[in-house]
């Protein structure tokens, strides 16, 4: 348990270094929202657990999804022994691993799909297009959990988009390199999965943000970095009196 007092917000446990990258957003983020909401010195009370990344990006290309989520929940257990009040997957890819989690700890976990499926359906919006790495855009956990639990129509890239969409997020955005060229590839894909109909794309891989913006695509863009650092800001205040 925290210490959390009335006066005090939940402790955020996030799973970070997937990469650190975007870990580094997050907790810009959620301490810029904190700071904002709350005014003063506040800032958010978290926890980060901050995975080598090469230890899981070997196990993903190697399709070792059980070793994966082994470490997973090993991170996971390491924040409620910290005191963590729930948890934060800081990666899309990595909630492939959500079931074992929520398995073996006793936290709550702040779903990245829910808090991305959140605002779509706000906006009345159903057909959306999905970017993110191969196991993210190939696989069910991510779009079967937005069809079945928020009855969004998730579409893909076809097979040559999906590899180009997953090889600049493994070889450029992850060391943190953002180049013009993959930038106009990414409109380029953007533009083809607004012709097939979606009327919105969510950027499902936590560095997309960092090369991709509302100025690069005709329909809107659902960023699941900043909306799932807003989730984690919201759960964190709810205890506050008046939140
Ligand atoms: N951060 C990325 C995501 O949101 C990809 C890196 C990873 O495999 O975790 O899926």
């Amino acid at each position: 348990m925290s210490t959390t007092s009335e006066r005090s917000t939940q402790v955020i446990g996030l799973i970070g270094g997937l990469s650190w990258k975007s870990s580094a957003e997050y907790y810009r983020l959620i301490n810029e929202a904190v700071g904002k909401r709350r005014g003063g010195m506040h800032s958010a009370r978290c926890l980060l657990w901050s995975f080598d990344f090469a230890d899981i990006e070997l196990l993903q290309r190697t399709d070792r999804w059980e070793q994966a989520a082994a470490l997973m929940v090993d991170a996971a257990q390491r924040l409620q022994r910290g005191g963590a009040d729930f948890l934060v997957i800081a990666t899309n890819t990595m909630h492939i691993s959500a079931p074992q989690i929520e398995a073996a700890v006793d936290l709550p976990l702040l779903h990245i799909a829910d808090a991305a499926a959140a605002p779509i359906k706000a906006a009345g919006l159903r057909r959306v297009g999905l970017l993110g790495t191969a196991f993210t855009m190939e696989q069910d956990f991510y779009s079967g959990r937005m069809a079945r639990q928020h009855g969004l129509d998730v579409i893909v890239p076809e097979t040559l988009d999906r590899a180009t969409v997953h090889r600049i997020i493994y070889q450029e955005l992850v060391h943190g390199r953002l180049l013009e060229t993959s930038r106009d590839a990414y409109r380029q894909v953007i533009a083809r999965l607004v012709a097939r109909g979606a009327e919105a794309i969510i950027l499902g891989c936590t560095e997309l943000m960092l090369l991709v913006g509302p100025a690069d695509s005709a329909v809107p863009l659902y960023d699941t970095t900043a909306l799932h650092a807003e989730a984690a800001v919201l759960r964190a205040l709810s205890t506050l009196p008046g939140h």
